[in-house]
């Protein structure tokens, strides 16, 4: 059996050893403590700091394939270790690219996909620049953006005085109806799945997608169109793995992509109950080059995030959860973090139900009652 290592220890790297675990595919994870979500139920774990060199050799030597659970990892050292024969997927180029938001829109632009005007923040063309965007405008930071961190909504002048320090980019800010994602997974022989078009909803507090809803509720056309750009971005990115592609649906009903995650998503956990095959096994299937399954939709699904609730932060308490268990279809997901903070990714519930409107209803019921605290 092939052994895969992962870097990183969270809850995406969990729910792959999960699966890992059905088919006894060895584990080790490189986590930054122990215990995480993931270094818990691996079959070995490297504590480390996810940009320790050393660490990430550490675990290569150990392992088959290399991959991540997240992109901020160092990169350096993929690319000697890929040159020394190493397998690591996707590929030290393809999380380059990913790691700076400013590279990503220049491959979208010279592949020509579809993706909002943008332009490089510097002290001598700022002025021009909010003239050129116009307010709201959006600031991103090329590097170190995570889960809204690292993007900067400037809604007039004085605004201007908060922005984003280090380097970044003005984006035209996007009126959306909806925003859209969809999971693509492919194997190093250059086949490619999709699953179905989900439609993510932010909070608007924290700016973290906090429910999925899936298949999305748009027209066939747009539905179309988004899995033939997701597909596009993988490929432009000779990306092997499975991805996360994040895309706007405009008011005027255009697609533009967003972004692109080089690993499982949030968007795609409702898979696990829903599809036919997990994006976790999918993930697991595209990096060691197996065949890859079938995306099938076996029903309409809503996945909720739980948030670390505001104003706890300490040991993790769990309350609601006898009321949450009374709701019909509904998959509680609680990632095994020790600490809670406000609004840290807990957990994740999915509700599956014939109709997607009651799912949704009942996925926000079961995250009123299930709340996360602190002792
Ligand atoms: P992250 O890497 O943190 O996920 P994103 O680039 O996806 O950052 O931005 C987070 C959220 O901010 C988006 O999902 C969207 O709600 C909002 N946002 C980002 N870019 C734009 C834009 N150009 N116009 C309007 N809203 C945007």
């Amino acid at each position: 059996m092939k052994k895969l290592g992962i870097i990183g220890g969270g809850q995406l790297g969990k729910m792959t050893i999960l699966e890992a675990r059905k088919m006894d595919i060895y584990t080790c994870v490189l986590t930054e403590e122990h215990p995480s979500p993931a270094s818990e139920i691996s079959n070995e774990y490297i504590i480390g700091s996810l940009h320790d060199e050393d660490k990430i050799r550490e675990i290569s030597e150990k392992c088959d394939v290399l991959t991540y659970e997240i992109e901020h990892i160092n990169v350096e050292v993929l690319k000697e270790l890929e040159a020394k024969g190493k397998k690591i997927f996707p590929s030290s180029n393809v999380i380059e690219t990913i790691q700076d938001k400013s590279k990503q829109k220049e491959l979208l632009n010279k592949e020509n996909i579809p993706t909002s005007k943008w332009k490089r923040v510097t002290e001598d063309t700022i002025e021009q620049l909010k003239k050129e965007f116009g307010f709201p405008v959006v600031q991103k930071s090329c590097k170190g953006g995570y889960d809204g961190r690292g993007v900067f909504i400037l809604k007039n002048e004085s605004d201007t005085e908060k922005m984003i320090q280090g380097d970044s980019f003005f984006e035209e800010f996007i009126k959306c109806k909806k925003e859209i994602a969809v999971m693509v997974a492919r194997n190093s022989d250059g086949n490619t799945v999709t699953y179905p078009v989900v439609e993510m909803v932010f909070d608007e507090k924290t700016n973290i997608c906090d429910t999925v809803v899936a298949p999305a509720r748009i027209t066939e056309n747009q539905y179309k169109k988004a899995e033939e750009l997701a597909v596009q971005c993988v490929e432009a990115l000779d990306g092997v793995g499975i991805f996360g592609v994040e895309m706007f649906l405009t008011e005027e009903g255009e697609i533009l992509i967003n972004e692109i995650a080089p690993r499982p998503h949030n968007s795609g956990h409702y898979t696990i109950e829903a599809c036919k095959t997990s994006q976790y096994e999918q993930f697991i299937r595209a990096v060691l080059n197996y065949s890859l399954g079938s995306c099938d939709l076996l029903s309409p699904a809503c996945m909720v995030n739980i948030l670390g609730e505001d104003g706890y932060a300490g040991q993790v308490k769990v309350v609601g959860m006898e009321e949450m268990m009374k709701i019909d279809g509904a998959y509680l997901h609680l990632y095994g973090k020790k600490e809670t903070k406000p609004f840290r990714k807990m957990g994740h519930i999915t509700v599956l139900n014939d109709s997607e409107e009651e799912a949704y209803r009942l996925a926000l019921k079961a995250r009123e009652h299930l709340k996360i605290i602190s002792e």
